[in-house]
């Protein structure tokens, strides 16, 4: 089968549902036109798959569609930003239309469910590589940066970790169970979450390279360090019930694509919080310290020694 890249354009890039308001010029053009509203900020980021490194080479073109934008997404929600464009450039080793009906039927699954519009992108012949940039917006001066953080901010992270580690371990495994899988396959952008922490953390980030990792990032660029209690991260049904709970504190720390966010909020806004996220699940496992160390610990003091950091790419 050949198709002209015009054709494949038009056949499954340009029929989406989403159609905003504020987009002036979509596919089809040089390049795209939006309108940003002048009390707010564009929020911009962007994020590479490469087959075989981000996603196993056996991985179903719907899950790669889906995780693509999943992983951009999730930076937007770190920010707490609302999505609105994205573009894509694609590389494809060949333009197999089964392989880009169930892509873009994954792609466009998660933009239709978050209002996201494709605006623009670009198609070329190479090792399977897919690029998103997404742009979202937040009221003027809102977004959430990884700076903030200030000692004595409790820390909290959303609904559980090490579930993607786990799940990465098991993917040979035919029990592996559902849930775990689709923690790494389909992962959940945090977006709503996003979207209620603005005003009230003071740093956000999301998980993609681990906790210990990605917390550390926050403290980082904060210039604080962190007391953290092993023994109060969020850990799955699933996980306890598969692992032992030495070896889900160990993933829940050091492995990546959990996409779930960890962020901090000063000890008076606490009320404020629990206001907006009411109904989500979130938990607190520690508290922002001067120290500029990250110190992992049990509840009853014994010190928790840890095996290594977050995934590295070099
Ligand atoms: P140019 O050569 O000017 O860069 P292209 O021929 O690459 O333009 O693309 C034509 C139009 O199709 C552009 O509007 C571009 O943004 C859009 N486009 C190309 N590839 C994709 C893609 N994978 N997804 C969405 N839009 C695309
Ligand atoms: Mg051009």
């Amino acid at each position: 089968m050949t198709l002209h890249e015009f054709d494949i354009i038009q056949a499954f890039f340009n029929n989406q549902l989403t159609q905003r308001s504020d987009v002036i010029l979509g596919i089809g053009d040089d390049a795209a036109i939006v309108t940003v509203a002048t009390d707010q900020d564009l929020v911009i980021t962007t994020d590479t798959l490469v087959s075989g490194i981000h996603f196993p080479e056996n991985t179903s073109a719907y899950d790669i569609g889906y995780k693509a934008l999943a992983v951009n997404l999730s930076d937007l929600a770190a920010m707490g930003a609302t999505p609105c464009w994205v573009t894509l450039a694609l590389t494809l080793p060949t333009a197999d239309v089964f392989w880009l009906k169930q892509f873009t039927d994954g792609f466009f699954a998660l933009a239709n469910r978050f209002n996201v519009q494709l605006i623009g992108g670009d198609l070329t012949k190479g090792p399977l590589t897919i690029t998103v940039q997404a742009h979202g917006l937040t009221p003027k001066n809102s977004a959430i940066r990884r700076s903030g953080a200030r000692p004595g901010d409790l820390i909290y992270v959303t609904n559980t970790v090490g579930d993607a580690g786990l799940a990465l371990k098991l993917l040979q495994d035919k029990n592996a169970p559902e849930q775990i899988l689709k923690k790494l396959c389909r992962p959940e952008p945090q977006i709503t979450i996003g979207e209620k922490l603005r005003g009230i953390a003071s740093a956000a980030i999301d998980i993609s390279d681990g906790l210990a990792a990605d917390l550390g990032h926050i403290l980082e660029k904060s210039e604080t360090g962190a007391s953290v209690y092993v023994d109060e991260l969020p850990l799955s049904n699933e996980i306890l019930n598969l692992i032992s709970h030495d070896d889900a504190i160990q993933l829940a720390l050091n492995a990546g694509d959990d996409y779930e966010l960890c962020f901090t909020v000063p000890e008076n806004k606490s009320t404020l919080l629990k206001t907006a996220l009411y109904g989500y699940a979130y938990t607190c496992i520690g508290k922002i310290t001067e120290t500029k160390t990250l110190d992992l610990k049990f509840k009853n003091g014994t010190l928790y020694v840890f095996k290594n950091q977050g995934y590295q790419h070099f």
